[in-house]
């Protein structure tokens, strides 16, 4: 049992950290769980120390790290709880902890994951929003850290999966010249076929109710707007160096095709499976071998029909936003991940309408000004002006110019 790898799970209570923690379970013969971490959930975290019996755990906000620690210490466990603003960044660094499952949402987890990558991490990468914000300064890092990102993201993963082996690794696609394009699925989510009058009036419990995939909130909310798909094209430059143009988005319903290559003599690999993260999981933590994911075998015979459609640009403009985002450069990525952070939570919150989203996302990243981010420092400064940036429009009410 002792050439275990060591893995932390940042994020473990999540939905990807969850079925993380699934996958290792059903490899304990070669994995362990040396760390855990999440923001405010102590329940499922004291649980997740109880079961794991990790050597770390510890919490973004501070009252929930403290709440842990007290339990732990409670319960007689061996996990060292960390308290403190760096606790996260100590263990992606941890040099006795090689794997990194990097799941935490949003732009909160950029700091880890740069952290990982700088120390030299096998980095699973599943918080897509840090290589959406800084893909140039974290592919850097991973070079000079001499990292490995492997990415989690299953149409990323599936892309990953059907790349030549000299292609996977370091963003590196725009020189093979026999892989034409890389295509994207996508559901659509759950309005793929409402009309733009319905869409005005769909709730949060709609919004978050994916057909295919049980998500976080964030991410669910995203696929509902469609947003999600725009994040993954600029996601998808950054992991394997394209541009925008190398990017197709197909509509695919049925979730099984995860996603493609089309090559030049007219091949087309794709990746294949059930709609379910362990897939991806497992393959980014064993890759190159392959690992049991506890995921049901794929049954032909369920699948009478695969539709591929083109996406409903008029429907779901926030498609658009991240390829207009990377054709200005300049940080409009920073600009438009951030404003829809902002659209999102308020949305959850009850604050604006679901066709609000894209609004402020498309006048944020119209109107606020950005600037190419050369370090860390700039990056966070322009995510926090634009964040202001949305949340005023929020509260100004200018949201019905936004789409105009
Ligand atoms: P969840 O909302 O289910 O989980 C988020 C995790 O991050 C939780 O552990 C949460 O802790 C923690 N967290 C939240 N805010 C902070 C913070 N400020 N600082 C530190 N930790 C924080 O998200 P998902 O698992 O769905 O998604 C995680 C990432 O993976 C996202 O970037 C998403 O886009 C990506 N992804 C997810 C997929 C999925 O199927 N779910 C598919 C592909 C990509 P707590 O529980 O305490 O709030
Ligand atoms: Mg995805």
């Amino acid at each position: 049992m002792t050439d275990r790898q060591a893995v932390a799970v940042l994020g473990s209570t999540g939905s990807i950290g969850v079925s993380t923690l699934d996958v290792i379970k059903r490899n304990q013969h070669r994995y362990q769980v040396s760390a855990i971490t999440a923001n405010k959930n102590v329940e499922q975290i004291e649980a997740q120390c109880v079961e794991f019996q990790p050597r770390y755990a510890a919490m973004a906000d501070p009252l929930a790290a403290e709440a842990l620690k007290r339990r732990v210490s409670a319960r007689n466990l061996n996990t060292t709880v960390l308290l403190g603003e760096g606790s996260l960044n100590q263990i992606a660094e941890d040099p006795e902890i090689p794997i990194v499952m990097a799941a935490i949402v949003g732009f909160a987890g950029l700091d880890s994951t740069l952290v990982a990558a700088r120390s030299g991490k096998r980095i699973l990468l599943a918080n897509k929003e840090s290589m959406v914000v800084a893909g140039h300064l974290l592919n850097q890092a991973a070079k000079d850290g001499n990292a490995t990102i492997v990415p989690v993201d299953s149409e990323h993963n599936a892309i990953f999966q059907c790349l030549p082996k000299e292609n996977q690794l370091g963003a590196t696609v725009s020189e093979a010249r026999e892989i034409e394009r890389l295509v994207l699925t996508a559901s659509g989510g759950p309005f793929r076929q409402l009309s733009a009058d319905e869409m005005q009036h769909v709730t949060v419990e709609q919004a978050v109710n994916h057909p295919n995939w049980d998500m976080g909130p964030k991410i669910s909310v995203d696929s509902a707007t469609m947003m999600n798909k725009g994040l993954e094209i600029i996601e998808a430059c950054f992991l394997f160096g394209v541009n925008e143009q190398q990017i197709e988005v197909l509509v695919h319903p049925q979730s099984i095709v995860h996603s493609m290559v089309r090559y030049c003599d007219g091949s087309v690999l794709a990746q294949m499976g059930e709609s379910d993260m362990r897939t991806p999981i497992a393959n980014a933590l064993a890759w190159p071998q392959r690992i049991d994911a506890g995921v049901s075998p794929l049954d032909f015979k369920l699948l009478a029909g695969l539709e591929f459609e083109a996406p409903d640009m008029l429907n779901f403009p926030c498609l658009d936003l991240a390829r207009q985002a990377l054709r200005v450069g300049k940080g409009a990525n920073v600009v438009l991940n951030a404003a829809n952070e902002i659209a999102v939570e308020r949305f959850i919150d009850g604050q604006v309408r679901f066709v609000d989203i894209a609004a402020v996302n498309a006048y944020t990243l119209t109107h606020c000004e950005s600037s190419e981010p050369h370090s860390v420092a700039d990056l966070k400064a322009l995510d926090m002006a634009a964040r202001s940036y949305a949340e005023e429009i929020i509260t100004n009410g200018q949201l019905s110019v936004g789409l105009a």
